[in-house]
């Protein structure tokens, strides 16, 4: 039996939280919450204590999906953003930029988000960016 912790960050939102993920013979079981990090002290939320049940969860998105004669479809991460390419090229073609706006998520880190920040303004051209904490 191959038991062991692994330190790291809760995804969940932009707090930061740090806790130990239980490893099992390979398998995520439990979460611990780290009393060291000066974000959470030991605590954390109800979210934080069940992350461990997402990451190998059966129904959990692990491709990108494209709706192809009415049923999404696994593509390749090539293909998807090919795809997204072309259909942003062509909404702000038709419509304008300011057609097109950016959400952006707490589940990313902040440099991704500024990113996307970043994406919208400069290579796309339209100030329409926000952000859900709870997307
Ligand atoms: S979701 Fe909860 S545990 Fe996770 S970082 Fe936010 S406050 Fe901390």
């Amino acid at each position: 039996m191959d038991y062991r912790t692994v330190l790291t960050t809760c995804s969940y939102c932009g707090c930061g939280c740090g806790l130990y993920l239980e490893v099992l013979d390979g398998q995520i079981i439990g979460t611990i919450p780290c009393k060291t990090n000066p974000i959470n002290q030991g605590k954390l939320c109800v979210k934080g204590w069940n992350i461990h049940e997402f990451i190998q969860h059966p129904s959990r998105l692990r491709q990108p999906l494209i709706r192809k004669n009415g049923t999404l479809t696994e593509v390749g991460w090539d293909e998807a953003l090919d795809h997204i390419v072309s259909k942003l090229k062509e909404i702000k073609e038709a419509h304008g930029s300011d057609s097109i706006a950016f959400l952006a998520s707490a589940k990313a880190t902040n440099e991704e988000n500024y990113l996307i920040m970043k994406f919208a303004r400069a290579a796309v051209g339209t100030n329409n960016v926000d952000h859900c904490a709870r997307l």
